[in-house]
């Protein structure tokens, strides 16, 4: 009985080790994992928990009858103090005995509530599947991708936590920078030189926002007082799913607006597919003359930071080249501006335009 004692509590340290050496490796993995795999590994890693509750559960009851039990009454001699200090300390930490007792009182489902490690893992995972996402998207052809966020909606929602966390980190927004500008120009009168192009008699710039993401840019256009002239704004914001209720849900390669309908067209890091001359030319079809593009990439996309092959071909595209800005240190900026009909008609329509994927540090 004695002996029994002294051994349980090692044979659960070892245990315990085992278990924690098996979670540091997973961890360590898991950076490693894609798609599938990484659901699974969520799905081992919830059994391990739950069959660990299991055992604390089994492990109170006993200790409870060993100590409740006058047979176990040697059970009560008080263990060696420093052999009870080391137990102590190898005991997992997360587990105080209230939330053990808590958690042995529970019913089964409950052990979905994530433990610390779990949490720390889902968020690896999160991180590791958002950039397992980010990657489909700038190496697939637009089609595909619009098919599986379609299909698969939850696939969307993990990509776009995922974004914001990344932005969240960005000491600037690049669409904060394109409400800056849409603010400052219109100090002066609509179709000024310097300013934006718009309806003048109606007092109304309608935009299109290609990869609009969470819409912010409407929302902001749509801000009381936001211009000092109170020039309305129509802001038509697309995405490959419906996050909000701004959004319409369109591949960016065939939006539903009318040819020329457009006075500045948006394309805020959603140059993503491999089909992004597509959307390029589907900007440039609802742009009405001389109305502007706006572009915004990360600048490791463009190989040894070469921007002229990508502005040559917007050139060849029908598009007048205005500015490249590259002040920031992540960004780049281009504007450009939709010839006249006659110069447009000369375009060309296909041209190979190679940006390199975005690839996201992992956190
Ligand atoms: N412009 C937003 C979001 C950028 S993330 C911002 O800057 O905050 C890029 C966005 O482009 C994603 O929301 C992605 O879903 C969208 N996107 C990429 N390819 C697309 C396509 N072919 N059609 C529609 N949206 C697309």
């Amino acid at each position: 009985m004695f002996k029994v004692g002294f051994n349980l509590p090692e044979k659960v340290v070892q245990e315990e080790q085992l278990q924690q050496k098996k979670k540091k490796n997973q961890q360590q993995n898991v950076e490693k994992l894609t798609g599938n795999e990484l659901q699974k590994m969520m799905e081992e890693l919830r059994k391990d928990e739950t069959q660990k509750t299991k055992r604390d559960r089994k492990k109170t009851k006993k200790s409870k009858e060993t100590t409740e039990n006058p047979e176990n009454a040697e059970a009560k001699v008080p263990l060696d103090e420093t052999k009870l200090k080391a137990t102590r300390q190898k005991e997992p930490k997360s587990e105080p005995t209230t939330a053990l007792k808590r958690k042995a009182e529970e019913p089964e489902h409950s052990s979905k509530k994530l433990t610390p490690l779990q949490l720390k893992m889902q968020q690896k995972l999160s991180g590791a599947r958002f950039r397992w996402i980010n990657e489909q998207l700038y190496t697939s052809c637009s089609e595909r991708a619009f098919d599986i966020f379609q299909k698969q909606p939850e696939v969307f929602k993990e990509y776009h936590d995922g974004f914001r966390h990344q932005v969240e980190q960005w000491p600037e927004n690049p669409v904060s920078n394109f409400v800056d500008q849409f603010k400052d120009r219109l100090i002066k009168p609509l179709n000024a030189p310097g300013g934006i192009p718009g309806d003048k008699a109606g007092n109304k710039v309608v935009v299109a926002d290609m990869g609009c993401g969470e819409a912010e840019l409407a929302l902001k256009l749509s801000e009381k007082n936001f211009s000092r002239r109170k020039t309305q704004f129509e802001v038509h914001s697309f995405d490959m799913n419906k996050a909000n209720e701004r959004i319409t849900v369109a591949d960016i390669k065939n939006v539903p607006l009318p040819d020329e309908s457009c006075h500045v067209v948006v394309f805020c890091l959603a140059l993503m597919g491999t089909n992004l001359a597509d959307f390029i030319n589907e900007g440039i079809r609802i742009l009405k003359p001389n109305g502007l593009v706006w572009i915004a990439e990360i600048k490791s996309r463009f190989e040894g930071n070469d921007y002229a092959t990508f502005v040559n071909n917007l050139k060849n595209m029908g598009l007048y080249h205005r500015t490249t800005d590259d002040s920031n240190k992540m960004f780049v900026k281009f504007e450009f501006v939709k010839l006249s009909h006659k110069l447009a008609n000369a375009r060309n329509k296909n041209p190979e335009i190679m940006l390199k994927p975005c690839i996201y540090k992992r956190r």
